[in-house]
């Protein structure tokens, strides 16, 4: 068995190589729930769904959010009858969600996922990382902003000044998870808003450190290849580059997967890292994302 620990685009983007060489019954996807909030009415888990739905094959590829083929009548409805959609959701994606939000009223977090991965056909079992709620500020010079109203409302324009978050424990099943499995990975996310409040606690790190642990590079040369990890790693003062990431995850990081463009950090990153794996980390189509799967699970 294998636990993956992910955001909402670049873990993923490698999920859909693993599911296509190992038994989904065997994967275990643990999922960041940082930016989890309530928007017009309904739940919204947005990575859980983009895991969700890239498990199921349904993934917006283009956004790596929401449904392919999605309509979006609801959304126009909604505006043109005065309501605020902070986020633009699609009808069928609403439609998990409206279900998500129903079955919060009766059960926690995780068994609700539970029982939609279900209802969608999803072998692997989809972990939130906690059924607490955490609350994120990203500090900027114009005030304390919420994740969503950063990311959106500003398009993470703002300079970052700071980032806070609230510790939650894990949910259910996550340190169990990563105790019983051979591997766990670190696909290539957000070290600092989707990574790192994943590993925030103590009890995961201490199972982290008891495990074989690889992790794949978010970063390309010294940007991310999208969103906003650059910005907030440098906020925390962490050099934006894989020798940063790497910085963060040593304690407890076994094996390191980064892009043959910074193959000339290998040797700083070594310091870290006992070992470190120099590969295509670009996934731009199915081969790309097969290729590195495979060579992190050891089938070439
Ligand atoms: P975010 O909240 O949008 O940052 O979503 P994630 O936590 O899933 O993080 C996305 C991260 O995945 C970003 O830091 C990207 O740099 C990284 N990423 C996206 N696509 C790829 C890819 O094809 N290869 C690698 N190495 N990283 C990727």
């Amino acid at each position: 068995m294998i636990t993956i620990l992910s955001g909402g685009t670049g873990t993923p983007k490698l999920l859909q190589g693993i599911i296509r060489l190992i038994k989904p019954s065997d994967i275990n996807v643990v999922v960041n729930t940082l930016e989890n909030n309530y928007f017009s009415g309904v739940y919204v888990a947005a990575d859980i769904d983009s895991v969700m739905y890239t498990l199921a094959g349904i993934i917006n590829e283009d956004t790596w959010y929401g449904i392919k083929g999605d309509t979006f009548i609801t959304n126009k409805t909604l505006k043109d009858i005065g309501c605020e959609e902070l986020l633009k959701i699609g009808d069928k994606d609403r439609a998990v969600k409206i279900q998500k939000t129903l079955l919060m009223e009766r059960y926690p977090l995780s068994e609700a996922v539970d029982i939609q991965r279900k209802k969608l056909g999803i072998k692997s079992k989809i972990i939130p990382m906690s059924n607490q709620n955490p609350q994120i500020e990203i500090i900027t010079p114009e005030g304390s902003l919420e994740f969503h109203e950063f990311l959106i409302e500003h398009r993470t324009e703002p300079e970052v000044l700071d980032i806070k978050y609230n510790k939650v424990d894990p949910a259910p099943g996550l340190i169990e998870s990563i105790e019983d499995s051979d591997m766990v990975i670190i696909g290539p996310s957000n070290p600092i808003t989707s990574v790192g409040p994943i590993i925030s606690t103590i009890k995961v790190r201490k199972a982290l450190r008891n495990s074989h642990v690889v992790a794949v590079s978010p970063i390309i040369g010294y940007q991310p290849v999208s969103g906003p990890a650059g910005k907030f790693m440098d906020a925390l003062g962490h050099e934006v580059s894989s020798w940063g990431v790497a910085d963060l995850y040593q304690d407890f990081l076994d094996k390191f997967y980064i892009d043959l463009k910074d193959y000339h950090q290998q040797n700083k990153i070594e310091k870290l890292i006992s070992e470190v794996v120099v590969t295509n980390t670009n996934m731009n189509n199915i081969e790309d994302k097969m290729m590195l799967a495979k060579n992190i699970l050891g089938e070439n």
